[in-house]
């Protein structure tokens, strides 16, 4: 059972008139599901509080249809109509014991209310923040009490829904609350304006009135953003100070970060774990009021330490509670190793950005706990006649997470991996620069194979077609990986390049994990639009090379802005003083001369550079399967029923797409095949 040094985290505390039953609280989080997909969002909770979490909140919640975040899918409280659907998500926490938490906004300038057509409203007058082209208006004495009162007809809705927990949101820059506190979006002349305690006003005013509305049965929380690193223009921590301090008892909670969402949810690659310290560690010594924070906390001791130092009165979290909703219950059975941490890829954002539902690199069942009736725990064991032994061709996230899940089914695995050591792409990738948590999705994997004698491993076994048809076994997964075209084929060249073919001085990512580097100056050739081209330069430039970013996008790394990477990869590069030139496309590349082409104007441009790395597509490593294919006639007599291709051996991908593809493939093997579509949908008809 748990370690005697992780009491503490177990400890109850009152937070209002409701009591946590421990110091884990995931705090709000969005999924990509909310009020469209209700039926998953509880599914997704529930998993949660079975894990352990004391307090499950929703994602932020909308009041009112004029503060409408289409297309982007969060909670909604407009009407009696919505409350169903959350009285749903708090049935489900409260059957494991925890506390539900509704996160009440209204973004004001930060809404889009491109489904509801309503005006967008704002403490003055300004452009919506997301670059829709239309303006919000600004307040009047009418609007603002109109939003007091839908902010309190929305406490009154959750608790009806049977919320423990409502939040008062002034966070992220997105939330009126806080936009009124920023000198930036607030110029009023009014009582409202002005000095901070008119800034502060509204806050405090919405703070009582919900207090008021629901504080008998519900705690009040305050999610608050300490700054924003915008200097005066935003919160700063010398005014947040003075804000804590002005409404240091009102609230029953504090929840404070920094703001916006990417300061905030920072990529591993970009902050440490308990990041937010040095900017939220005042707050506990300015009220008396439980106090949460986040840091993508993973590791027991750390929490503790929050605890033990006064910084947290509770362990925030809402990427490590998706990478491991069982992190609590792990930490009290005592099953440290079992943790799956979250590596701070940030995939999981993207579901929200892309208004798809959340996906997890670590966490394969992260948003299919109904879709699919995944769970990250549990899983079918195979039928007691079905004794087929399994070859995984492939030791990359795709074949580990495959060999892991059919171990937990309890079929026999046998894992052969053609180099020295396991991860695939993941233990080559994690050795440049900021990527070394990526290592984590092997780490965990090897941690719990580890523990099932059902899974043997071979390293330095490169398998060929014979070799797996004379294996013995059932069933053949190839996860065989991918890797970097040479030939310039991508998005933007459907005919490759002509001159990178044969050309020594055209190098790919795979040359530089290999250890082949190029010197001198070189120039990154991004047509792919993720992480890796930076990543790379980072690993140029550390090496002392001159780095030139080209790209035919017109951005650095434009996909990156989902994974909220994006800022910080730029001003990494700026700060690395990488060159960019953006909208240009490779014309020509011979002896040290590159011949660049403007790809909307076609003026042409020269440069000078010993090598390019080049960053385009990817080709699957798919050679043995053909082979195997091939040979389809032997399979019988080997005793070979099925041969599949998974991960970036069929379809080169993330590494969230391979860990799900192995994932799949253990889940389905065996299992018989019904047709039509392989998972639940919402159907909304009628009211
Ligand atoms: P994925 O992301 O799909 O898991 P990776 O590229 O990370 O793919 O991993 C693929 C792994 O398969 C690599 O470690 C590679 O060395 C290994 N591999 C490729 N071909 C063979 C083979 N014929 N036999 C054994 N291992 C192989
Ligand atoms: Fe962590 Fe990545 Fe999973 Fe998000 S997707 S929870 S960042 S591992």
């Amino acid at each position: 059972m748990r370690d005697s040094r992780y009491d503490i985290l177990f400890t109850p505390i009152q937070i209002g008139p409701v009591t946590a039953k421990n110091r884990f609280f995931q705090v709000p989080h969005c999924n990509g599901m909310g009020h469209a997909m209700p039926l998953a969002h509880a599914a997704m909770r529930e998993v949660k509080a079975e894990g352990g979490w004391a307090v499950i909140s929703t994602e932020e919640c909308e009041i009112h249809p004029s503060g409408d975040v289409s297309p982007y899918v969060e909670a909604r409280l407009w009407d009696d109509r919505d409350i169903p659907a959350l009285a749903l998500m708090c049935e489900r926490v409260h059957a494991h014991g925890a506390l539900a938490a509704v996160e009440l906004t209204h973004n004001g300038p930060t809404a889009s209310n491109l489904f509801s057509r309503e005006v967008l409203i704002a403490p003055s007058h300004q452009p919506s923040k997301y670059g829709y082209p239309s303006q919000a208006r600004a307040m009047d004495k009418c609007d603002i009490a109109n939003y007091r009162r839908w902010h309190r007809e929305a406490a009154i809705r959750g608790m009806r829904a049977g919320m423990d927990i409502v939040y008062v949101y002034a966070a992220h820059d997105l939330s009126l609350a806080m936009h009124f506190l920023q000198r930036r979006r607030n110029q009023r002349t009014d009582e409202y304006g002005g000095s901070l305690e008119n800034r502060v006003r509204l806050l405090r005013e919405v703070l009582i009135d919900t207090k008021e509305a629901v504080g008998h049965r519900c705690g009040v929380a305050l999610r608050f953003a300490t700054e924003e690193l915008l200097g005066p223009e935003g919160v700063e921590l010398s005014e947040a100070r003075e804000i804590v301090g002005m409404l240091a008892e009102l609230p029953d909670l504090w929840d404070v970060n920094i703001a916006a969402w990417y300061n905030d949810s920072v990529p591993s690659r970009f902050a440490p774990e308990g990041a937010q310290e040095p900017f939220i560690d005042f707050v506990k010594k300015t009220t008396s009021k439980p106090v949460v924070g986040v840091g993508r906390f993973t590791s027991p001791d750390t929490m503790v330490s929050q605890l033990r130092r006064g910084v947290l009165d509770m362990i925030g979290a809402a990427r490590p509670s998706i990478a491991d909703p069982f992190l609590p219950r792990k930490i009290e059975e005592g099953r440290i190793d079992d943790i799956r941490e979250c590596i701070g890829c940030n995939l999981c954002v993207s579901g929200d950005n892309t208004i798809t539902p959340i996906r997890c690199t670590q966490n394969p069942s992260m948003g299919e706990e109904w879709r699919k009736g995944w769970h990250p725990e549990r899983i079918a064991t195979k039928t007691a006649k079905d004794d087929a032994r399994v070859l995984v061709v492939g030791g990359g996230p795709a074949g580990l997470e495959a060999a892991r899940a059919l171990g937990q089914r309890g079929y026999e695995v046998h894992l052969a991996e053609s180099r020295k050591e396991l991860g695939g792409r993941v233990s080559r990738e994690a050795r440049l620069p900021g990527l070394a948590e990526w290592a984590r999705v092997r780490d965990w994997r090897l941690g719990q194979i580890r523990k099932l004698p059902q899974v043997n491993l071979y390293l330095d076994s490169a398998m060929s077609a014979d070799d797996v048809l004379a294996f013995g076994a059932q069933h053949v997964v190839l996860a065989t990986g991918c890797h970097w075209r040479r030939d310039g084929y991508g998005r933007s060249h459907g005919l490759g390049i002509a001159s990178f073919r044969d050309n020594p001085r055209v190098f790919t990512p795979d040359d530089l994990m290999d250890e082949r580097w190029p010197s001198g100056r070189v120039v990154i050739y991004d047509d792919d639009y993720f992480y890796t081209g930076s990543v790379i330069a980072e690993a140029l430039r550390k090496r002392g090379c001159e780095v030139v970013y080209v790209t035919p996008d017109d951005t650095i790394a434009s996909w990156s802005s989902n994974t909220l990477d994006y800022r910080h990869i730029q001003r990494r590069l700026a700060k690395l003083e990488v060159e960019c030139v953006v909208s240009h496309s490779i014309v020509d590349y011979r002896d040290s001369t590159l011949q660049l082409e403007h790809v909307w104007n076609g003026k042409p441009q020269s440069l000078h550079c010993d090598a390019i790395v080049s960053i385009t597509a990817r080709l699957p490593n798919d050679a043995l399967y053909h082979a195997l294919r091939e040979r389809e006639a032997e399979w019988q007599d080997a005793g070979i029923h099925s041969i599949d291709g998974i991960g970036d051996a069929l379809a080169p991908g993330l590494i969230a797409h391979a860990v799900y593809a192995g994932h799949r493939y253990a889940q389905e093997l065996g299992v018989p095949r019904e047709g039509g579509v392989p998972f639940k949908r919402h159907f909304h008809v009628g009211e």
